[in-house]
């Protein structure tokens, strides 16, 4: 690495939550069950609100839907984020709005407390989305939003405008209610989430305007309460040769052809050593995305690149895949001596992300099953996940305690992305339940 690369830049911070080992359980669902007990009828009425808003609700994800938030784009979030800063005063919220480069801006609401008592309880979800890659593949054009068979389909209805989506209608439909809380609801809204979040989340952290006592990341999985994730690790190998004219094949080394064997050897990268982690699941994981090489039809090439994504759970460091990386090419070196030698330049890294977890036993873990299992029906797991988050930002460097959580299914970044209608509206109820019982009705 040369210059400094600001999508490495958590190599340099800290890897570990620092948290104080949680209360005993039995004394949280003491907690939860008074906290459940006090909010019943505040529930009750919250519940049929979010049913009697129903087009409403179906509506508004619509209207995010409708507005590109493609990353990357000419516009970026800024379009989404606007309309959201809107959204988020018409509702009597207070909003930041940071823009660390132009049109990447994240917000943050607030809704301050009747109380000083009471937690505040942050919702957190990303604005941008991939690209909608082939329109053909889409039953319907991307940004139409349309409704049918009961879901909403459209780039980001899953990933992440549900979250979005839920935390708004959530508290409107309390305040529709006349019901204040004693603590504090934040919702904040984030840029760059789908490139690592260094240039939404982090900045948001880094301007002191992320501040809670727990927090609920907007996009997760429908069957459990994720409480750790994997990281990420994305790194560029580049293969070199000696060019020259194809008639003048036996001077040349073609290093596509070097390339060539490289591939399955990283494709299939394993790092010794790593012990499974109790909370996240699976080894690290490597795969060969992305390759370029050649530059004309008839010149051998002498330059050919990889990017690989690598996956790891907390139990990995990035030394000891660097070293995994770095043996297996030396492997392939030695190896390559009749062939003219095999030609490296330095592995570059392009992007790192941490790995994080957090006890099963945090209160926020176990308060928002006590939500998920009244809303469902069914108590969730408390797991990790082997997708990366920016919830690792929120808990590490901000020192807050996060679960991700939303209803939903695996069609994000997919084409015909969609949420169903059902799914959207169970978890607005998950979320307004858990802002009760988190903030308790002043
Ligand atoms: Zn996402």
């Amino acid at each position: 690495m040369t210059a400094f690369n600001f999508r490495c830049m958590e190599l340099e911070r800290q890897w570990e939550a620092t948290r104080p080992s949680p209360p005993p359980v039995g004394e949280t669902l003491a907690q939860i069950q008074r906290a459940m007990d006090e909010a019943g009828d505040a529930k009750e009425q919250v519940f049929s609100e979010i049913d009697r808003m129903r087009d409403d609700a179906v509506e508004f994800l619509r209207s995010l839907v409708k507005i590109p938030s493609v990353n990357p784009s000419e516009q970026w979030e800024k379009p989404l984020a606007d309309y959201l800063a809107r959204e988020f005063r018409t509702m009597g919220m207070s909003v930041d709005q940071i823009e660390p480069q132009p049109g990447r801006v994240s917000n943050v609401a607030r809704l301050e407390g009747a109380g000083r008592e009471g937690r505040t309880l942050l919702f957190d979800s990303h604005l941008d989305t991939v690209p909608p890659g082939d329109e053909a593949a889409w039953r319907f054009p991307p940004f139409s939003a349309t409704v049918w068979d009961g879901k909403v389909f459209g780039r980001g209805a899953k990933d992440c405008k549900l979250g979005i989506a839920s935390s708004v209608i959530a508290v409107r439909a309390l305040q529709s209610c006349g019901i204040r809380l004693k603590g504090t609801v934040l919702i904040s809204t984030t840029a760059d989430e789908e490139t690592g979040g260094h240039l939404g989340i982090h900045k948001l952290i880094e301007e002191g305007l992320i501040k809670a006592d727990w927090a609920v990341y907007g996009e997760g999985m429908p069957d459990k309460v994720v409480i750790g994730h994997k990281g990420l690790l994305q790194i560029r190998i580049t293969t070199r040769g000696v060019t020259a004219h194809t008639s003048r094949k036996s001077r040349a080394v073609n290093a596509i052809l070097k390339m060539s064997r490289v591939i399955p050897a990283i494709d299939s990268l394993d790092v010794p050593g790593v012990e499974p982690h109790p909370i996240v699941p699976g080894p690290p994981v490597a795969s060969v995305n992305m390759i370029s090489g050649g530059f004309k039809e008839n010149v051998i090439p002498d330059r050919c690149s990889i990017v690989v994504d690598i996956r790891f759970p907390p139990t990995c460091s990035v030394q000891q895949i660097m070293g995994a990386v770095n043996r297996t090419l030396d492997d392939l070196k030695r190896s390559d001596g009749h062939l003219g030698g095999m030609v490296f330049d330095p592995v570059e890294p392009l992007v790192v992300a941490r790995a994080s977890s957090i006890s099963p036993e945090e209160p926020v873990v176990k308060y928002l099953q006590a939500c998920v299992q009244d809303v469902l029906g069914v108590y969730p797991k408390a797991e990790g996940m082997e997708a990366t988050s920016d919830s690792r930002w929120i808990l590490l460097d901000a020192g807050i305690p996060i679960v991700n959580y939303s209803l939903g299914n695996e069609s994000g970044h997919s084409p015909n992305e969609y949420v169903a209608i059902e799914d959207y509206i169970r978890n607005i109820k998950v979320y307004a339940l858990m802002a009760l019982v988190s903030c308790r009705p002043a």
